[in-house]
């Protein structure tokens, strides 16, 4: 090898290594853009809450000898908007723990106790829905997780089931077992989620159709997505507009407990 082929090779390593620089370059300048648009977004929503309330007390101290009807009706509001911003808040927390590269503490965790107790509080939840789970094949299923972050995810699909899905209808979570894997899944007969919306449903602050003008954050996904990738699930959705939606995730299994050391078979 030449002195030439060396500087040549040289040049290419050094090329190459540019390419990198500029990919690099690129991927944190793109990082900083979402980071930047992330924060705008972010006191836009919470400015959104607040202005209503300050106007709303406003009013309310003008208001001093007319009727304790309309008191109670701006009162409310107020009460609503506190409950919308208070929401907001605990969940730009958690994107925040995200964000700062918090890691959760995965634990072996048997899947039938929790998910029976979220059950029991769904149950609540979905009272004047038709709610039922499906969880026999949960049997001796132990995962790797995070029981209070597991459970917040359960909550974000179970919430945006019967939040969406009309009263007296059916809301349904299914536990089947794969090979290796175990998935959840949500089914609703809500009104489901046109095509167009589904590839950004799982971005922070995005509401599709008539939910942008609903009482949530659009960020309950986006959380429930971070909590998925922390677990090493993978989730997808299918929707039929006017028909309901299934949300899925698949959680890898950790062991069958009836395998655990000095527990009976
Ligand atoms: P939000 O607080 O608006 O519910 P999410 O991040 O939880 O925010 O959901 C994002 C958007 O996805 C919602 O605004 C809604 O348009 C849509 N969506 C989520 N779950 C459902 C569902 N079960 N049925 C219909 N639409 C849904």
């Amino acid at each position: 090898v030449g002195p030439r082929d060396e500087l040549g090779e040289l040049a290419l390593t050094f090329n190459k290594m540019l390419e990198n620089l500029e990919e690099a370059y690129r991927l944190l300048e793109e990082s900083l853009q979402t980071q930047k648009r992330f924060v705008a977004d972010a006191s836009h929503e919470l400015r959104t809450p607040l202005t209503s309330i300050q106007g709303n007390v406003d009013f309310l101290l003008q208001l001093s000898h007319e009727s304790p009807e309309l008191q109670k009706e701006v009162l409310l509001d107020i009460s609503a908007e506190t409950k919308r911003l208070s929401r907001l808040v605990k969940d730009l927390l958690t994107l925040a723990r995200a964000d700062s590269g918090l890691s959760l503490n995965l634990q072996e965790m048997e899947l039938k106790p929790v998910l029976e107790e979220v059950t029991r509080q769904a149950r609540f939840l979905g009272k004047n829905h038709h709610f039922r789970i499906e969880m026999e094949e949960a049997g001796d299923v132990v995962l790797k997780a995070d029981v209070d972050y597991f459970k917040q995810l359960l909550f974000i699909f179970l919430d945006n089931a019967f939040k969406y899905t009309q009263p007296g209808k059916n809301v349904t979570l299914i536990v089947k077992r794969q090979e290796d894997r175990v998935e959840l899944l949500f089914a609703d007969e809500g009104p489901g989620i046109p095509q167009e919306d589904l590839p950004h449903i799982f971005d922070r602050f995005y509401r599709a159709g008539k939910a942008r003008s609903g009482g949530g954050t659009g960020l309950g996904l986006a959380i429930a997505r971070w909590i998925a990738v922390e677990h090493g699930a993978e989730i997808s959705v299918e929707s039929t507009v006017g028909q309901g939606s299934i949300f899925r995730i698949s959680f890898p299994i950790f062991r069958k407990s009836n395998t655990a050391v000095g527990r009976k078979v």
